[in-house]
C-alpha cells in the first residue's frame, strides 16, 4: 500500500480563496475583520511564525497589525496592551505569540484576553464551550486537523482515534473535537506503558511529540490515517515530523506531510477564527 499524501497546503489554500470572498462581502458591509498579533523579543522562530501569520492575513484581506515589544517588557504593560485591545472595536481577534519570556504568566496572558477575541482558542472559556459543544473558538491546530480530515471524505464517527500527546494546545483539545465527532478516542503520553498495543488499534493516529522520528511503521495499523502534528529541525535545517515519513507511507492509507501538512492549516483556522469574530461582534446588525 502507498498511502495518500493530505496536502494541507493545498486544502488551506482553497479555503483562503473562499475566505478572501468572503471577506471582500463583509468589507461591502463595512466590517474589516482585524487581528493584532503580539510578539515579544526576537526568537528567529517566533518572529517566523508572526510573518506567516501576517502575510496570510494580507492575502485575504484581514486588517493584520503586529505589535513588537522587548522582551524585557513587564507583565504590567503587556496587560495593559490587552486591556486595551479587548476595548477596540477595530479590533477582532488578539493573539498573543508564545513562548514568553519566563518573566511573564502565560496564564495570566491567555485569561486577560477577552474570550470574544481569543481566536487562538486558548482562554479557558473557550476550552469549557468547547467541551461542552457550546459555540467557541476552537483551538487552531486541532481545528486545522479535523478540517483536513474532513476534507478528504474520511468518515471520524465511530473512528477509534489514539493520540500521542496531551498538551493544552495540541493533544488534549483535537481528542475533544474528535470526540465532538463521535470517534473513540484514546490518549498516549510519556507515561503510557503499552503504546505500541495502543497506537496499533488506531483508525486515526495523531502524533504530536515533537520528536523527529519517533514512530515508526510497528506503531501503525495497516490502512491507518497517520496525521503528523510534530515540527522538528534536523541538522541540515530542514523541518520533518514525529513520524518516519517513508515507512509510514507503505502502510498508512492517508498521512500528512511535513512541511505543508498540519502547519498551514493553523494558520488557515486562525484566519477563519479572526473572521468569524468579526462576523459575531456585528451579529446584532444581522450579520450572519
Ligand atoms: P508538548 O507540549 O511538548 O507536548 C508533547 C507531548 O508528547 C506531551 O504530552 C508528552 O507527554 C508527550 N511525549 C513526550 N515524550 C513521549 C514519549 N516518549 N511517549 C509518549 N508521549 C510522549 O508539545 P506540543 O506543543 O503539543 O507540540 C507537539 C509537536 O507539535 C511539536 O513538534 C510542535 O512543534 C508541533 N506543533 C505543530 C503545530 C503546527 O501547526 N504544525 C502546532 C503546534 C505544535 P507528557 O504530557 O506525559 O509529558
Amino acid at each position: 500500500m502507498v498511502a495518500e499524501l493530505i496536502k494541507g497546503h493545498e486544502i488551506a489554500n482553497t479555503k483562503r480563496e473562499q475566505m478572501k470572498m468572503e471577506v471582500e462581502q463583509l468589507s461591502k458591509q463595512g466590517i474589516v475583520p482585524g487581528l493584532v498579533v503580539i510578539i515579544l523579543g526576537e526568537d528567529p522562530a517566533s518572529q517566523s511564525y508572526v510573518r506567516g501569520k501576517q502575510k496570510a492575513c494580507e492575502k485575504v484581506g484581514i486588517d493584520g497589525k503586529l505589535i513588537e515589544l522587548p522582551e524585557e517588557t513587564p507583565e504590567s504593560d503587556l496587560l495593559g496592551l490587552i486591556d486595551q485591545l479587548n476595548n477596540d472595536d477595530s479590533c477582532h481577534g488578539i493573539l498573543v505569540q508564545l513562548p514568553l519570556p519566563n518573566h511573564i504568566s502565560e496564564k495570566a496572558v491567555i485569561e486577560a484576553i477577552s474570550p470574544d477575541k481569543d481566536v487562538d482558542g486558548f482562554h479557558p472559556i473557550n476550552i469549557g464551550r468547547m467541551m461542552t459543544g457550546q459555540r467557541a473558538f476552537l483551538p487552531c491546530t486541532p481545528f486545522g486537523i479535523i478540517e483536513m480530515v474532513k476534507a478528504k471524505g474520511i468518515e471520524i464517527g465511530g473512528k477509534h482515534v489514539v493520540i500521542i500527546g496531551r498538551s493544552n494546545i495540541v493533544g488534549k483539545p483535537v481528542g475533544q473535537l474528535f470526540l465532538n465527532e463521535n470517534a473513540t478516542v484514546t490518549y498516549c503520553h510519556s507515561r503510557t506503558t503499552n503504546m505500541k498495543e495502543m497506537t496499533t488499534q488506531a483508525d486515526i493516529l495523531v502524533v504530536a511529540v515533537g520528536r523527529a522520528d519517533f514512530i515508526g511503521k510497528e506503531f501503525i495499523k495497516p490502512g491507518a490515517i497517520v496525521i503528523d502534528v510534530g515540527v522538528n529541525r534536523k541538522e541540515d535545517g530542514k523541518l520533518t515530523g514525529d513520524v518516519k515519513f517513508e515507512e509510514a507511507m507503505e502502510i498508512a492509507s492517508y498521512i500528512t506531510p511535513v512541511p505543508k501538512g498540519v502547519g498551514p492549516m493553523t494558520i488557515t483556522m486562525l484566519l477563519h477564527n479572526t473572521i468569524l469574530s468579526a462576523k459575531w461582534s456585528h451579529q446584532a446588525e444581522g450579520v450572519n
